[in-house]
């Protein structure tokens, strides 16, 4: 979806970044802002950064390039497809897999555009920082680590989630009455447009007054191995916070949400294949003003939990 630029900080929903450390190994004589650097990567590969049509990071051109597929408006990148390729990032940097991240959207980042960008570990490999985009101009910034201090997103409200992965038969009547509106804002969006042919089309409805759900099915274009593309599940729980807010009465009409930070955390990588289809389900969590924060969760049929995030919506009125 479109992104916030200049995002103010959320001190609620940005935990405190470890230190990172000076004395890491450089890979090059370029300085970032910040004390960013470039560094070696681990023998990490994945769907994002091996050559294909769905590569988005090159490693060892330290450059992030996003093909057309991953657009959110027209123009610019997925804000979900962001902070999906923060998961190739960080596992191609820190001593283990990535389990927490967080991802800071400053301006649109543009597509088919070699954007560079620098990293700093911290002393033991474990946090990772990162910045995407020109030296003092980066468009994303954020931070990835192995080890998740706090949960993202609460464990009771986890819970809650997790319980409305198989809907009820009231649940599925609410979610079937739904209209789809006649015009559709983000038609092209990797996540929720219909006219992205290559998008994931998940259009999240509401399935009581509080939560939304969506079935996912993902097609064999997003297998890794025998994994599911980290991408893809992270950018599948991107705008499909937002999608049902006008529906759930969180927005009104004319509101646009657009994204400013997104903190997720990786419980269990998702498997390419499974008994059942993936869930989504989501919940915003409050309104204060022109913020919204909204949880969602992926799935399995039974509730086991993959992926949780918490989005930060900005709101903005009709132009
Ligand atoms: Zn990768
Ligand atoms: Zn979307």
């Amino acid at each position: 979806m479109v992104i916030e630029p200049g995002t103010s900080s959320d001190a609620e929903l940005a935990p405190s970044t470890s230190t990172c450390a000076s004395s890491v190994s450089r890979c090059g004589d370029e300085e970032g802002a910040g004390g960013l650097r470039c560094l070696p990567v681990t023998s990490h590969r994945c769907l994002s950064c091996t050559p294909g049509p769905d590569r988005i990071v090159d490693h060892d051109r330290t450059i992030v390039n996003a093909p057309r597929v991953f657009r959110g408006p027209a123009t610019s990148l997925h804000g979900g497809a962001a902070a999906g390729l923060v998961a190739c990032l960080a596992d191609a940097h820190l001593n283990g897999p990535a389990v927490r991240f967080n991802v800071r959207l400053h301006s649109p980042p543009p597509l088919l555009t070699d954007l560079a960008y620098r990293v700093e570990l911290d002393e033991v490999g474990g946090v990772m920082r990162f910045e995407i985009g020109p030296v003092g101009s980066a468009v994303l910034s954020g931070w990835a680590a192995t080890e998740a201090a706090e949960p993202v997103v609460p464990a009771d409200i986890v819970a809650e989630l997790a319980g409305h992965a198989t809907l009820s038969a009231a649940e599925q009547t609410r979610f079937d009455a739904y209209e789809r509106p006649p015009t559709e804002e983000f038609s092209q969006c990797f996540g929720c447009g219909s006219s992205n042919e290559d998008g994931l089309h998940l259009r999240t409805r509401a399935i009581d007054d509080h939560r939304a759900w969506i079935r996912w099915c993902p097609s064999e274009r997003w297998r890794d191995g025998n994994d599911l593309s980290m991408l893809a599940a992270i950018a599948a729980l991107d705008c499909t916070s937002a999608f049902p807010l006008q529906e759930l009465g969180v927005t009104v009409e004319g509101e646009t949400c657009l994204l400013g930070t997104y903190d997720g955390q990786i419980h269990q990588r998702p498997p390419v294949a499974m008994k059942g289809d993936f869930r989504i389900v989501t919940a915003p969590r409050f309104r204060q003003g022109r913020k919204i924060y909204a949880d969602i969760g992926l799935f399995n049929p039974e509730g086991e939990v993959f992926i949780t995030g918490c989005a930060t919506w900005i709101v903005l009125a009709a132009a």
